[in-house]
């Protein structure tokens, strides 16, 4: 099935590697506008480049998404310029791992402010002109740890976790005005994030998964191009596992 963007604008954002930059190639790929934004001009940059270079239309919005100010100036910029975004994927993440006894506040809030804060700022931004089309889609990167929780990532599944129920309350507020807010969650991806895991603890992790390999960022993305198409229409609120079978 091929999936229907009609002059569609998207902003990635974490789009310089990993899950982030297979969801903007993908989308550029099916002919979406891609803003690829990142932390560093250097990482959304080449992203967009290789978009551009394959045919597509992107261009690169350096921006640290866990800072209020910059993501309210970042979006008023983008608003004057491509009126409206109507494609948001709240991709950006970190991980800062420590059992609750050793993890300090920075471990804490830097977590909840890159993950979880991030997709208020950016709705808050970029949402009304939506209602006013009344067309949009709100797609934002969870975890399986959100849903499961995880020994080590207090911060991390809170940040994930709330991800999924401020999806749920937005997608009952903006219904009406046709605009479909999602979760996807996944589950152990091969990219940097996971590069940093120990040995010992994917040992650990693999056996839990039914399908026993990890995805890639291409599964993700897959998922993440068909929520955002017109396809997916009459589906919203929801989070989807994209695990291997893990969070079953
Ligand atoms: P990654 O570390 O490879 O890439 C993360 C991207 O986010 C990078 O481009 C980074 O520059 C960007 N980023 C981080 N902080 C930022 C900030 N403050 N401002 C702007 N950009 C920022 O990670 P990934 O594995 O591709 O993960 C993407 C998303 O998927 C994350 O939200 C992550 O929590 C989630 N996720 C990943 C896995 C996995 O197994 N890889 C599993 C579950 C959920």
């Amino acid at each position: 099935m091929s999936l229907t963007f009609d002059n569609k604008v998207a902003l990635v954002t974490g789009a310089g590697r990993g899950i982030g930059r297979a969801i903007a190639d993908s989308l550029g790929k099916a002919g979406v506008t891609v803003i690829c934004v990142s932390y560093s001009e250097s990482s959304c940059g080449a992203a967009a480049q290789a978009i551009v270079d394959a045919g597509g239309k992107a261009v690169a919005k350096a921006v640290d998404v866990s800072d209020v100010t910059s993501v309210a100036k970042a979006s008023e910029e983008l608003l004057d310029e491509y009126e409206n975004v109507d494609i948001l994927v709240n991709n950006a993440g970190i991980t800062k791992d420590s059992l609750l006894f050793r993890m300090t506040e920075e471990d804490w809030t830097s977590v909840i402010d890159t993950n979880l804060n991030s997709c208020f700022y950016w709705v808050k931004g970029l949402a009304r002109p939506m209602t006013r089309k009344r067309w949009g889609r709100i797609i934002n990167i969870s975890s399986v740890s959100g849903i499961m929780g995880n020994a080590g990532q207090t911060n991390y599944a809170a940040a994930k976790a709330g991800m999924i129920g401020f999806t749920k309350s937005l997608a009952k507020e903006l219904a009406g005005r046709n605009i479909t807010v999602n979760c996807v969650a996944p589950g152990f991806i091969k990219t940097d994030m996971t590069a940093k895991m120990a040995e010992a603890a994917l040992d650990k992790v693999l056996p839990m998964i039914p399908l026993k390999r990890m995805g890639e960022s291409s599964d993700i993305a897959n998922m993440v191009a068909y929520l955002a198409s017109e396809e997916a229409n009459y589906i919203t609120g929801q989070v989807f596992t994209v695990d291997g079978g893990m969070a079953m």
